[in-house]
């Protein structure tokens, strides 16, 4: 037995399909990356991101850096074993106001056979109000 109890291996279920819901490229990357790459193993994943993070004052790059961050999140998805990623232009900082509906409408479409949903706890990892409000979007209109 070891210090830590039952010798016994736990697994997780292995989950058949698994939708990454997140705000701004590197969010599935820097806060949801290590379960992406840990914990789906075996399970087909896309991601859904609602921006192009184009507001982030990160960098200085003169090309848009929204298209720059598009590429990145192509390439953070290769990595992390995604095999969708649908990048949609809201604008950086102005989810909130979006109609909730709206979001949500798109959130439930974008489920589709999805067994699993990962996203930020509700306090969205940074407390960022983007992140914050797509956490809560589906609780929020049951
Ligand atoms: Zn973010």
């Amino acid at each position: 037995m070891s210090a830590l109890g039952s010798p016994e291996r736990r697994e997780l279920p292995l989950l058949g399909e698994v939708l990454v819901v997140c705000t701004h490229p590197d969010d599935e990357s820097f806060g949801l990356g290590a379960v992406i790459a840990l914990v789906t193993r075996g399970s087909r994943v896309r991601v859904l991101c609602l921006t192009h993070g184009e507001a982030s004052t990160l960098g200085n790059n003169s090309r848009s850096l929204g298209q720059v961050r598009a590429e990145e999140i192509t390439a953070a998805a290769d990595v992390l074993g995604v095999e969708d990623v649908k990048l949609f232009s809201y604008p950086e900082g102005h989810l909130p106001d979006v109609p909730l509906d709206e979001l949500g409408d798109l959130l439930d479409t974008g489920v589709g056979a999805a067994e699993a949903l990962l996203v930020f706890d509700e306090g969205g990892v940074s407390g960022h109000p983007d992140h914050r409000l797509v956490a809560s979007t589906r609780s929020r209109r049951r």
